[in-house]
């Protein structure tokens, strides 16, 4: 997403990576020198890193020993910091040392553990990496992504849709010819589905719609709440009033919840305030329970394919990705509402990674091209070329629609105008002209937003472009206006009136700016991560 600066050294130096960084476990994958993806372990030489992270004095311990603390020390722990991805300090913060932490610099801790583990097990540093997120992440929520690669220590080549992540791998590993397949994503906190075509050279996302607030985590919420209800109504007490007592009973939900995909029923004991219950539960009665969040799931599905206006008949596979996708409920589900087969060749857990490791490897092999250089192995670009040598080409599409705020005629309310509608392939440019709203206005103040909605106050404000105009000007004189969307999924927007011209790249205005980044760089060197 960013260029790269004067001091970046050339290809030869340059280790790129691909990494899923997920609500619940995060993976970390590069290219080798035959071309072939790679998972990279971690320290602990597990494939995927738990996205959880325990602050013990100057130190802050990322995956596996902070997950298992998570019962011992709630109060020492931060995890699903997904969620809150783009939100500002002042709406997510957690306190560690006397530092209030956002959710970008809590996720650039998880991605200096990738990092740290990955220089060690390659024996080389890693410069640059894609990231990846869910397809309907708003504008915000992938520029807090980008600065969190970057406030870890990566050049971010690109933040990549996981779907698409998922599609180009296996796109370029398992298939040879032209597929539409629906990519159906569902971690631990967030669901993502994305249809697209992927022919010999290009993957092509054709539509795409997802919640950021379903996943895993809703599933574990429902057995939660269904043992400490029973608890409430056997001993009069509440076991989620105190911290240790939910962490406990959270982690005893989420065995049971894994444990009822491959068994017919679980056990869940749990004590607290001198009381213990021990429940059974069936997977039937799990389900049924939980039957409400898979109709959501479907729904978003069925919103998805119409949006694209696609039949289930046009559908040649369904991949699955995320790791609730292995629930037998949630396969049964998928499996008759689509009636299409499902790609049973490709790893849940590490699909994501791998397409977003050679995502990093396409961006460098263009590089390659611009430069005329070539370091990196004529087998890793045969097999990202076609028969004739292009590279391949992803495109995506717009997931969200990028309007503008404009006064109705009688100048009595605001509403959006749609500039770039949702679904409208990238990179994409668009021109309007809009007539000033009164005589004589000093200056032409334009008002970005995000959204489906036409009302201004349901839509996400993204920042403003303003203009001045010529004095005397009546009422209606033209103003035109451009929305520019790159690759990357950056909008620039340029107001012209008059000969005159202003140009705004929106910068996202509700993560770190400037300086705030600095000190958080700063503020992350101080911390040592294990
Ligand atoms: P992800 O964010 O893709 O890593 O997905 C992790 C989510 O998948 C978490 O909510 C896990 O509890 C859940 N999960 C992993 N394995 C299973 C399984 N075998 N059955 C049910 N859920 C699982």
């Amino acid at each position: 997403m960013t260029k790269p600066s004067s001091q970046t050294p050339g290809n030869a130096k340059r280790k790129a990576v691909g990494i899923d960084l997920g609500t619940t476990f995060s993976a970390l994958c590069h290219v080798d020198e035959n071309g072939r993806t790679q998972i990279i372990p971690n320290a602990e030489s597990e494939r995927i890193t738990p996205s959880v992270i325990l602050f013990d004095g100057s130190t802050a311990v990322v995956g596996s020993a902070a997950k298992q603390n998570a019962v011992a020390e709630p109060e020492k722990i931060v995890d699903f910091v997904k969620r809150e991805m783009g939100k500002s300090k002042a709406e997510f913060s957690r306190e560690f040392g006397g530092k209030f932490w956002s959710a970008e610099e809590l996720s650039a801790l998880i991605l200096r553990k990738l990092k740290q583990d990955g220089e060690k097990f390659l024996g080389a540093p890693i410069t640059d990496a894609v990231i990846t997120v869910p397809a309907y992440f708003s504008d915000v929520e992938r520029s807090a992504t980008m600065h969190a690669g970057q406030l870890a220590g990566f050049e971010v080549l690109q933040i990549l849709n996981e779907p698409t992540a998922a599609a180009l791998a296996y796109g370029i590993d398992q298939h040879s010819g032209n597929e539409t397949v629906f990519v159906f994503d569902l971690g631990g906190g967030t669901f993502d589905v994305t249809i697209m075509k992927i022919a010999e050279h290009h993957i092509q996302m054709l539509g795409s719609n997802g919640d950021h607030r379903l996943g895993g985590k809703d599933w574990d919420d429902v057995i939660v709440n269904w043992v400490s209800e029973e608890f409430d109504r056997q001993f009069n007490e509440n076991p989620l009033l105190d911290l240790h007592s939910y962490q406990d009973l959270y982690n005893r939900a989420l065995t049971a919840k894994i444990q009822l995909s491959s068994r017919n029923s679980a056990t869940v004991v749990h004590s607290y305030a001198g009381h213990s219950l021990k429940l059974e539960l069936t997977r039937e009665e799990f389900e049924h329970r939980c039957r409400h969040l898979l109709e959501k799931a479907k729904s978003i599905c069925e919103i998805a394919m119409a949006e694209a206006g696609l039949e289930w008949n046009h559908i040649d596979r369904v991949l699955l990705t995320g790791g609730m996708t292995r629930m037998p409920s949630v396969r049964e589900m998928i499996r008759k509402m689509s009636g299409r087969p499902i790609a049973e060749d490709i790893s849940p857990d590490e699909a994501v990674a791998m397409g977003a490791a050679l995502q990093a490897t396409l961006v460098l092999l263009e590089r390659e091209d611009d430069s005329g250089e070539r370091n990196i192995s004529a087998q890793t670009r045969g097999k990202l070329s076609s028969a004739e040598g292009t590279l391949v080409k992803v495109t995506n599409i717009t997931t969200h629609t990028l309007g503008v705020v404009l006064w109705d005629d009688q100048q009595v309310e605001e509403y959006v105008f749609p500039m770039l509608k949702k679904s409208t392939p990238i990179p994409a440019e668009v021109k309007n002209s809009f007539g000033t709203a009164k005589a004589n206005m000093k200056n032409v103040l334009v008002r970005v937003v995000e959204g489906e909605s036409t009302v201004p106050a349901e839509c996400t404000p993204l920042g403003l472009c303003n203009v001045e105009l010529p004095p005397f000007l009546p009422k209606g004189s033209p103003v035109e206006l451009t929305y520019r969307y790159d690759e990357n999924q950056v909008l620039e927007v340029r107001v012209d009136a008059f000969g005159k011209q202003s140009v705004v790249k929106i910068s996202r205005n509700l993560g770190l700016n400037e300086t705030e980044m600095e000190t958080a760089t700063a503020d992350l060197m101080r911390i040592c991560v294990e």
